[in-house]
């Protein structure tokens, strides 16, 4: 087992935290560890989850008290967030959170100067164009405004320090993206704006999106982020497996596609990608999907048993507590330098290649990709 535990890291993908979530009771914290929609939420169905368990233990042993849930929700409420903000963030080596600004929403986090004070680690940016679309479309009436308004919006990224752009065409109409007839965006975009929530659902809208998204990647030189795989219930599965995405990437060869989430349970299928498609990358988080560490273990060597390591980024995907990045940090370290280690045992690598080829996975090919 390669000992990763202080080299940096770059968590390539996750989200922003909770103002103060130090409060969370048992039932709300249980739901920061579950994709499970279900209301009422059912009682059993974290705590039995065996990747719950682990981090339970993870967390008791940095809060220093009993491995149990009530112990836990005990301990972080007599912490403040700041207090809980330097015990997992400040130990976790983290050289650079790349948020995704879509979820949660905005006014339910930090934004970015506030999560770098609390973190005391470096902040990025990917927007969500899916949002970016909506908004826009309060702010403009006809078809051709709102196209030329988000060809604008996304044009400027760059400009406005931006790091990439995302999109989560998987939860809507899926990733089986083509290009769609004019008349039909425009009929489907006249739908969207009389909604009493906008939202861009329909299969010409979503692809269009998605179209200037890769248009203004492409000019800017900047890295595109798909959801694939694992997702709340939100998401139609069959839809999400990346295999979809093949004919977008030879759409737009110039542009760098990261698939979030090694796209499990497809991650074989997306090394397979990576190692055909000059521009595919492979996110492998490892806060979220949940996971328990042997299925995370097989995850690994699924992405570096056919991708080149130049391919395979990491991220935790981690959500609203700062535990959740700090255990990214714990498990990928762990999963990462034991699927090398194995691999040199089994004799595919030499140990300078495999201390190379976990500097990339860590930070280096993000540092290269979103030009940190
Ligand atoms: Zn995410």
């Amino acid at each position: 087992m390669l000992d990763l535990s202080h080299i940096p890291l770059v968590d390539n993908h996750c989200h922003g935290l909770f103002a103060d979530g130090s409060n969370l009771d048992a039932a709300a914290y249980r739901h920061r560890f579950s994709e499970c929609s279900g209301d009422p939420f059912p009682p059993d169905h974290t705590t039995t989850a065996a990747h719950y368990l682990w981090a339970l233990r993870q967390i008791a042993g940095a809060l220093g008290c009993e491995a149990d849930e009530d112990a836990v929700i005990e301990a972080r409420r007599a912490r403040t967030q700041g207090e809980l903000d330097r015990l997992f963030l400040g130990t976790a080596s983290i050289d650079w959170l790349l948020v995704d600004d879509g979820y949660p929403a905005p006014d339910q986090v930090s934004d970015r100067d506030e999560l770098a004070a609390r973190s005391g680690i470096r902040v990025g940016w990917l927007e969500r164009a899916e949002t970016v679309a909506v908004r826009l479309a309060g702010d403009t009436r006809r078809f051709e405004e709102w196209d030329e308004a988000l060809t604008a919006h996304l044009g400027s990224a760059r400009r406005r320090g931006v790091c990439g752009l995302k999109s989560v065409a998987a939860y809507r109409s899926g990733l089986m993206i083509g290009e769609p007839d004019l008349d039909d965006v425009r009929a489907a975009h006249g739908r969207m704006a009389r909604m009493a929530v906008p939202r861009v659902q329909e299969k010409p809208l979503v692809d269009h999106v998605v179209g200037r998204v890769m248009e203004a990647a492409a000019a800017q030189e900047l890295p595109v982020q798909f959801h694939t795989g694992y997702g709340d219930a939100d998401a139609d599965l069959r839809l999400a497996d990346p295999l979809h995405l093949a004919p977008l990437m030879r759409r737009f060869p110039e542009v760098a596609v990261v698939m979030l989430h090694g796209a499990y349970p497809w991650t074989r299928s997306l090394a397979v990608l990576a190692a055909t498609y000059a521009n595919a990358y492979v996110d492998v988080s490892y806060a979220i999907p949940f996971l328990t560490a042997h299925e995370q273990h097989a995850v690994t060597h699924q992405a570096l048993g056919a991708a080149p390591a130049s391919r395979i980024l990491y991220s935790s995907d981690a959500v609203g507590i700062p535990e959740q990045h700090w255990l990214g940090a714990v498990r990928g370290r762990r999963a990462v330098g034991a699927a090398l280690g194995e691999m040199v045992d089994a004799g595919d690598l030499s140990g300078a290649d495999a201390e190379r080829l976990a500097a990339l996975i860590m930070h280096g090919n993000a540092r290269r990709i979103y030009g940190l």
